[in-house]
């Protein structure tokens, strides 16, 4: 499934209560009940396989702000790299090595 098709089942019947914030200068806390974590997941594998596009972002003042507490300060870009799609973020990227 497509990540926006993906958004629009799971925002089209209820809103998630998502929360980003800064944990310290090196953590990102993603905070948020079992169904919107579970949503959270499956965007990260749904947009892993999309290959019409690398990236999808959501953001509390923008696009899917639905999943979102309003004291999210932070929303979340997904960027896939090391495929045939490649917008300039891609060019610039470098490809993190797999954990062995
Ligand atoms: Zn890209």
């Amino acid at each position: 499934m497509t990540p926006d098709k993906l958004c629009g089942q799971f925002l089209g019947k209820a809103k998630g209560n998502l929360k980003i914030s800064i944990l310290d200068q090196d953590t990102v806390v993603f905070e948020g009940s079992k169904e919107t974590l579970e949503f959270v997941g499956k965007l990260f594998i749904s947009q892993a396989q999309y290959e019409s596009d690398c990236g999808f972002g959501m953001s509390p003042v923008d696009a899917g702000k639905r999943l979102f507490i309003k004291k999210s300060k932070l929303g979340f870009y997904i960027h896939r790299v090391g495929s045939d799609r490649k917008c300039d973020e891609c060019s610039r990227a470098e490809l993190p090595r797999q954990a062995e």
